[in-house]
């Protein structure tokens, strides 16, 4: 008979999901959770982790980072990246894929594959990019295990043009019938472009320009078309970064229509405001799109807790220092670090009262495995999924430092100098303890790439998309 021998109990904690709380003890077995329960009846365990006074929540998913691995090592690499996840109670990142080279094609995601498996020190999912070129190998990119595809209909780091309306039709219909979900920059290029230049001819330099640049319309109109195309089409998509109050009526009544849509934003909207940003902090804090107005932060905040906006994603988007320091507003690299610093600032929010755990646990773990086809392997803690975990000391004081941050190349923050309340002080990954107090220990390459399991496709207008019209003689009534 063998011995029942858990890998690692977590005692003495306070378990929160998505739909409550309630004492429990966690047992990890072969990288899953085995016991959920009364600690009378906990296994014995080879090592065990003292909770008393802590929360034990499921690991944070952060759908929308850069690692810039290939092409942009200067930025971040995989290791760094990771690390930096580990260190902030972030257990699975979603990958994008404006590297060097973009992942758009099956060479592309292998060199990128390669490099994640060497030395990812949390699981990771991995975008394939839609455009005109990657619509004949979607299947394949499909086959080989993205957790979904980009569009990036605004310009942004890595200048990838975005692709013309007809493709991206085409690129839903095929996606449409594949199922995964899409995730979409909106933001209308030729308009930025176009305000953009009329500035720069005007002599406009200045900390608001790039605001100005990328007003609200540029992102309704983008918002409008993206849901249209999916309405049309059935493709799943995935707004990310939602900036914008004006937006968030157009996102209630298309989902109240049934468009296959989720939206994400990121604590830059909500806890940033751009009349606060002159100076450095205004070249730290540009980022595509633009931090707006301060009144705009209330309704986009709002609009998380009660689900309009239906998750929460970082746009970790790290530069070497130097890329910040330009003496032209234009010339300054858009995005910083925030794969690190999130689960604080959130923590914070709930310390103050303006959330409950229960609301971050749903728009930061449950809702990004549910979206991407994840859940319920991920994003709770319960019997048979992944032991993807964070033990979280809500009382936890600290003030966040750049120059702490563990993405080593880019150690710059727009939240410098904040005091926060509540801090990740456990991250487990599979079972594995990656960060222990602060510490992120050595795991290169423990992290794993995640495959979805998405819900049956339900595409629609088949016998109008570009492929029936292909055929010789097709009618479409
Ligand atoms: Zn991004």
């Amino acid at each position: 008979m063998t011995e029942l021998y858990a890998d690692l109990l977590i005692t003495g904690g306070t378990v929160i999901n998505e739909t409550g709380r309630f004492a429990a003890d966690v047992a990890v077995k072969d990288g899953l959770i085995v016991f959920v329960g009364h600690r009378d009846f906990a296994p014995r365990a080879r090592r065990t982790m003292a909770a008393a006074g802590k929360f034990v929540i499921p690991g944070a998913i952060d759908v929308h980072t850069h690692i810039r691995e290939p092409g942009m090592t200067q930025k971040e690499d995989w290791t760094t990246g990771t690390r930096a996840a580990a260190a902030g109670g972030v257990t699975t990142i979603f990958d994008m894929p404006n590297t060097d080279p973009p992942v758009w094609s099956m060479d592309a995601l292998a060199i990128k594959q390669e490099a994640a498996a060497r030395q990812a020190h949390v699981n990771y999912g991995l975008y394939g990019l839609l455009d005109e070129r990657t619509l004949d190998i979607l299947p394949q990119l499909a086959e080989a295990g993205i957790i979904g595809t980009k569009l990036f209909y605004g310009n942004t780091t890595g200048n990838l043009p975005a692709p013309n309306d007809g493709a991206v039709l085409e690129g839903f219909e095929i996606l449409a019938e594949l199922g995964l979900r899409c995730s979409i920059h909106a933001e209308n290029s030729p308009m930025l472009f176009w305000r953009e230049n009329r500035m720069k001819a005007a002599g406009r330099d200045d900390a608001f320009a790039h605001l100005a640049a990328r007003a609200d319309i540029v992102a309704l109109e983008s918002l409008n078309r993206s849901i249209t195309l999916s309405e049309w089409t059935g493709a799943r998509i995935h707004i990310v970064h939602e900036s914008c109050m004006r937006s968030l009526p157009i996102i209630r009544d298309a989902k109240a229509r049934g468009v296959p849509m989720t939206v994400e934003t990121g604590p830059q909207y909500f806890l940033l405001s751009a009349e606060d940003l002159v100076g450095d902090k205004a070249r730290i804090a540009r980022l595509n799109p633009p931090i707006r107005e301060g009144a705009q932060r209330e309704p986009i905040l709002n609009a998380l807790l009660d689900g309009t906006i239906d998750m929460l994603g970082t746009d970790h988007a790290p530069h070497a220092m130097a890329e910040k320091q330009h003496a032209s507003f234009w010339d300054n690299a858009c995005g910083f670090p925030g794969v690190e610093t999130s689960m604080r600032l959130m923590l914070t929010l709930v310390h103050q009262g303006r959330m409950t755990m229960e609301q971050y646990v749903r728009m930061a773990c449950a809702a990004p495995a549910k979206a991407f086809g994840l859940y319920p392997r991920k994003g709770v803690i319960q019997p048979g999924a992944d032991a993807d975990i964070a033990v979280v000391d809500p009382a936890k004081e600290g003030v966040i430092r750049g120059a702490e941050l563990h993405s080593t190349r880019s150690r710059f923050t727009p939240y410098e100098g904040m005091e926060t309340v509540g801090l990740p002080v456990a991250t487990i990954v599979r079972g594995r303890i990656v960060m222990e107090g602060g510490t992120v220990l050595d795991a290169p390459g423990w992290g794993r790439m995640e495959r979805p399991q998405m819900p049956k496709p339900e595409p629609r207008n088949l016998a109008t998309t570009t492929k029936a019209i292909l055929r010789p003689n097709a009618q479409s009534w």
